[in-house]
């Protein structure tokens, strides 16, 4: 059996995006209600950003054997479309973002966590609060297994939705994403998984084992940082309403294997981009200038370079 999926959070993606309070409310009465935020960008002022962003953009070509849009019919999004799903900016009331570490990390897996939470406190424009972290010990024996092939310890993943994030998601949270230092699978019938997400809970589990041993060589550091921290956005970037994109390279381009994920970059297109500037109330130069530092420190040169290109493009 060698049945895995990259995102299973497609699956149920469409009816979970409206769910935000846009078209069909679906907010429990505890809960925060759809923001009157005011909003830092005028929709003008964005449309103007996607056309002096768009020279900068490199188109995505088209798909090879295997790859996600090979496989997968998918209408693309524009900035436009997203605004007839998301009129409004999220919730003020929906202030931070979560990162939960499951299993058991090594010290440089600890610290890419750490960076991963830096990485989508300035992207999300959020404060990111990092929970203790749960290990291997408190995740029940059923919900537990040894993979055939690999013969390595795999988690649940419907468990760490259901069990672990569903019933805790803080109140304030605008997403919950657990960080698996241990394969997952998603049930009976499936190899593994590298994450699954509930769209319309905000609630998400991604694995970081198949990403390489940040240990063996800097250049294999490079390689999970950039996957750990790609997964991170694009996961966070779905759970804002934001679609695969099909319009460039983007870092919501969907993507069927690690090696189709390598390479798409970190960085968001043109009209994905001001759906983030729109939906988290971001003024777009300040946003690209703190990405431009934190990909500079971590030696991400692809998207320091595009980052640059694009807060000279907005002056
Ligand atoms: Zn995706
Ligand atoms: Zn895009």
């Amino acid at each position: 059996m060698t049945r895995y999926a990259w995102d299973i959070a497609l699956v149920g993606m469409i009816t979970a995006a409206v769910a935000w309070g846009s078209f069909k409310p679906k907010v429990a009465p505890t809960e925060a209600k759809p923001a009157a935020a005011r909003s830092v960008n005028t929709i003008d002022q964005l449309k103007d950003s996607v056309k002096r962003l768009r020279p900068l953009q490199t188109p995505l070509g088209k798909p090879q054997p295997g790859d996600w849009l090979a496989e997968h019919k998918e209408d693309g999004q524009t900035f436009e479309q997203f605004l007839v799903r998301r009129p409004a900016p999220a919730s003020s009331e929906l202030t931070t973002l979560y990162i939960q570490p499951i299993g058991d990390f090594g010290k440089t897996q600890q610290e890419l966590i750490a960076t991963t939470a830096r990485c989508l406190g300035l992207f999300y424009s959020r404060p990111v609060k990092t929970l203790p972290a749960i290990g291997l010990e408190a995740i029940p024996e059923d919900a537990q297994r040894i993979n055939d092939n690999t013969r390595e310890t795999q988690i649940l993943s419907t468990y760490v939705l259901d069990t672990v994030l569903k019933p805790k998601r803080p109140k304030d949270a605008l997403a919950v994403l657990a960080l698996s230092a241990e394969d997952l699978w998603p049930g009976k019938g499936w190899n593994y998984v590298f994450g699954q997400a509930s769209l319309s809970e905000r609630v998400g589990v991604w694995s970081i084992k198949r990403f390489g041993d940040p240990d063996e060589s800097p250049e294999a550091f490079q390689l999970c940082q950039a996957r750990t921290l790609g997964t991170a956005l694009h996961e966070t970037g779905h759970m804002l309403g934001i679609s695969h994109c099909k319009a460039w390279r983007c870092g919501m381009n969907g993507s069927n294997s690690l090696e189709e994920g390598d390479r798409s970059p970190l960085h968001f297109c043109a009209e994905c981009q001001p759906k983030v500037w729109w939906s988290c109330n971001v003024e777009p130069q300040k946003h690209l200038a703190g990405m431009v530092d934190f990909s500079k420190a971590q030696k991400l040169e692809e998207s320091a370079q595009y980052w640059q290109r694009a807060l000279e493009a907005l002056k």
